[in-house]
């Protein structure tokens, strides 16, 4: 486990010393590997699923919605399918029993990640009950150089005995989805089988297929096996369990003290595939034409080093920070990658580390995007792409609620239909009340936020052009017609919505749900609307009229827009202290120090309160940062000018009134919620709060500080927005019109740090050591036509001019 002093060898390593059963799901969730195609949890190989393992393998954009009837109501729930597991292998010795954890004698039990290299490996010293002791060494990938492929290498030594030893190697299609247990009364089994079979001598596959979805998914396996680097023959028997599980079984006559390797290769195709006709000929092709676990290392390893070398953050004097900051990027990269460029798939909230959430997106990307925006735009492209696609299914979801233009979705999975619950389950107190979450429309709002940073930073004007600005347009058309006029106060209102902070729901006692204008809503919807109009000044008059005539907005739309940036309302005090929404003053103040001390844990202070009789709907009680979010998202002078428009102050202690003001009232219930929190406390120059927010957000999953949520997928939220509070806070990074500009501040246990941003097709390297700060500015492709032109940047408030390949040193 990490220490959180840590030690430099293993900086680049997750490392667990003995076998904690009660930390296993946690473990196995941060030994995730994946290649964005896919991911497979660090689950050991030996056993299914039990309280104590949970095998999973989940591959992008792989969905199947199922009806479960509960508490009187047929409920639909579209899941991100557990798929077959792959990595299944047991053995036994003689005609023992097969290796079971619970009844054999553990020696040694390590288990380490090695995030430089991609690979998790295993070393299990065990005795069974007639003393023999055996050695079981495993290694295992899943390809960054090919999405489709994964391997295991298993060696096993009998250390004082000779015998036979049998091995089953199989491909397990009897899976469910109950990874996480508040979902276990849902209906879990997603797969029916489909095909399998044997190939070459040493080749079986399974195709099982989704039962409403029907997607084919083929994992072909070949079983190698050598004696010590001997490769050998053994006699291998395929046995069926129905039609579901395909295993190779056979023995090997082992000699004391030799090392007997098998060698699981893996190939994974889906009928969702491109330019796949058949994913089983294509999965047994491809088992069959890869030599070795180490002919797949190889250029994995390498890719893996190439990704590093764009991604990583090196930071010195702070060896927690630096762990964790590499296991952010290292599972952010396992979750989406440049292989989603050809696959239909968005972000989970939970990454392809587990079942929590479904496997949905939701709005979570407006936090991780950044991550990508700086160093591989395309992935965040490709992760647009899957909005793009939905485009029509969130104008049809508009349409059915009488709005026009194009309202996304709370939580999408396949088809960018609304997924979100309509009733969910308190675990405090074992009820099901209703689920009003779908009303968070501020989803719509970060769809657009996310294009328009991602435009902002890399520069993609043809995205812009071709995708971007028809979102951007239809959203805003959205926006327009969600806001109603108010004749007595003169102001556009946004009524039965929710914010991003889901403890409320509803008014108190309302039996339907929704509050009314609800700040970060109202005043991100303006903000929409002006990138919208914008646009309108920056695409091409062709363009702009085509998408005007595709898009339906007419110069009513038009005026409107112009009309709602100079008077929709922003419910506030003269003093400048925002209202989280209308009415939120007048809820109970809850009396916080009686809940701390009355309960160890008060994140989820809403299920406490509901499992009490009360509700949080009439408390000022926030889950999450909502009314603060807008000075996560805006800067300063965006929100002067969206508030001057519209006819607001902004007080100079604007920030510092509404921070002080909501963090006394916020349970940070989601890990979101640290990033704000951090990033404002830097803001307002409180170092210390600043630095302890950024610790949790560094705790948040490897000590899983929700206490059993990681274990369900690892917040990719949190992930991304950690290590953009290092380019934010400790570098200052600021994104400009025409630039990038530096602005480090050093808490005093950091000595420097190092990393690479790219901006607008310019990568910088980045170094801050010192009270020094140097950067180097390569150009991605050499600009022909303008060889020697310099590039602006600005350091502690000056500007400087950089030339391509020459460092640049400036004193701080
Ligand atoms: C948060 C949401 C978030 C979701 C998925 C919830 O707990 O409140 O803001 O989108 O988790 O991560």
């Amino acid at each position: 486990m990490l220490d959180p002093k840590g030690t430099s060898s293993n900086i680049w390593k997750l490392t667990y010393d003995r076998f904690d059963p009660e930390k296993e799901n946690l473990r196995e969730a941060l030994c995730t590997l994946g290649n964005g195609y896919f991911g497979t949890r660090g689950a050991v190989p030996e056993t299914a699923a039990t309280r104590v393992h949970y095998p999973g393998t989940y591959i992008a954009g792989v969905y199947n919605a199922m009806p479960t009837q509960i508490a009187g109501r047929t409920i639909i729930n579209e899941d991100f399918v557990n798929c077959p597991n792959w990595l299944m292998l047991n053995y036994r010795i003689d005609d023992g029993p097969w290796f079971n954890r619970l009844q054999i004698r553990i020696l040694s039990w390590k288990m380490e990640l090695n995030m430089r290299k991609g690979i998790l490996s295993r070393r299990l010293r065990w005795q069974d009950d007639h003393g023999r002791i055996t050695l079981v060494e495993d290694h295992r990938l899943v390809s960054m150089a090919d999405p489709h492929m994964c391997a295991l290498r298993c060696t096993i030594t009998p250390e004082n005995y000779s015998g036979r030893i049998t091995v089953r190697s199989g491909i397990d299609g009897l899976v469910l989805n109950k990874g996480v247990e508040r979902y276990k009364q849902l209906i879990s089994k997603h797969l029916e089988p489909s095909q399998h079979g044997s190939f070459g001598d040493d080749g079986v596959f399974l195709q099982m297929q989704t039962i409403q979805s029907k997607i084919q998914i083929t994992e072909a396996q070949r079983t190698l096996v050598y004696r010590g680097s001997e490769k050998i023959k053994p006699d291998i028997r395929v046995i069926l369990h129905g039609r579901e599980r395909i295993i190779q079984e056979f023995p090997i006559e082992v000699v004391q003290g030799q090392k007997y390797s098998l060698e699981k290769l893996v190939s994974i195709y889906t009928s969702r595939d491109h330019g796949v006709a058949d994913n089983c000929t294509l999965a047994k092709d491809k088992a069959s034409s890869v030599v070795s676990f180490d002919s797949l290392y190889k250029p994995h390893k390498a890719k893996w080093k190439a990704l590093w070398k764009r991604f990583d953050v090196e930071v010195e004097g702070d060896v927690f920070a630096q762990q964790v900051l590499r296991l952010h990027a290292f599972h952010l990269l396992q979750s989406a990658s440049t292989y989603n460029e050809d696959i239909d798939a968005g972000l989970p909230a939970r990454g392809l580390h587990g079942e929590a959430y479904r496997g949905h997106i939701f709005w979570d990307q407006l936090y991780s995007f950044p991550f990508y925006n700086l160093r591989s735009p395309d992935i965040t492209r490709a992760l647009l792409m899957y909005r793009y696609r939905r485009l029509n299914a969130a104008k049809e979801y508009a349409r059915q609620h009488e709005y026009r233009g194009a309202m996304y979705p709370w939580q999408s999975a396949s088809t960018g239909e609304e997924t979100t619950q309509v009733i969910h389950l308190n675990p405090m107190s074992g009820t099901w009340g209703p689920d009003y979450s779908s009303l968070q429309r501020h989803i719509s709002i970060a769809v657009a936020y996310n294009i328009w940073t991602y435009y902002t930073i890399s520069g993609d004007r043809a995205f812009m052009d071709r995708y971007g600005a028809e979102m951007i347009f239809e959203i805003a058309l959205f926006w327009s017609s969600i806001a109603e006029f108010n004749q007595q106060d003169g102001r556009y209102h946004i009524n039965h919505v929710m914010g991003p902070d889901e403890f409320h729901e509803k008014y108190p006692g309302a039996n339907k749900g929704g509050i009314n204008n609800n700040v970060y809503t109202n005043v991100m919807a303006v903000w929409v609307i002006e990138k919208a109009l914008d646009l309108m000044e920056i695409l091409t008059p062709e363009d702009l009229s085509a998408l005007m005539l595709k898009t339906g907005i007419g110069e009513s739309d038009i005026d409107l827009w112009r009309d709602i940036i100079k008077k929709m309302k922003v419910p506030m005090d003269k003093n400048g202290l925002l209202h989280q929404f209308d009415g939120y003053m007048e809820l109970k103040e809850l009396d916080w120090d009686d809940y701390r001390s009355r309960y160890d844990n008060i994140h989820r202070v809403d299920r406490i309160l509901k499992a009490e009789g009360l509700s949080p709907d009439s408390y000022k009680v926030a889950k999450q940062a909502d009314t603060l979010l807008l000075f996560y998202v805006l800067n300063e002078s965006e929100m002067k000018r969206i508030l001057k428009n519209l006819g607001y102050p902004y007080p100079k202690d604007m920030l510092r009134r509404n921070y002080d003001y909501y963090i006394q009232r916020t349970s940070h219930g989601s890990t979101l919620s640290l990033i704000v929190h951090a990033y404002l406390a830097h803001l307002l120059g409180d170092e210390s709060q600043f630095m302890s927010f950024f610790r949790q957000t560094l705790q948040s999953d490897i000590h899983d500080i929700q206490g059993g949520t990681t274990q369900e997928g690892v917040h990719v939220g949190v992930m991304g927005g950690s290590i953009n509070l290092v380019f934010q806070c400790f570098a200052g990074v600021q994104i400009l019109e025409d630039r990038i500009a530096l602005n480090p501040f050093f808490p005093a246990e950091w000595k420097g740090s190092h990393f690479h941003l790219r901006y607008k097709d310019i990568w910088f390297d980045i170094r801050v050591v010192n009270k020094e700060v140097q950067v180097l500015a390569q150009p991605l492709h050499e600009i022909s036509l303008q060889p020697s032109r310099s590039i602006p940047i600005n350091i502690k408030g000056r500007q400087y001019a950089l030339t391509p390949g020459k460092p640049l040193k400036v004193r701080f």
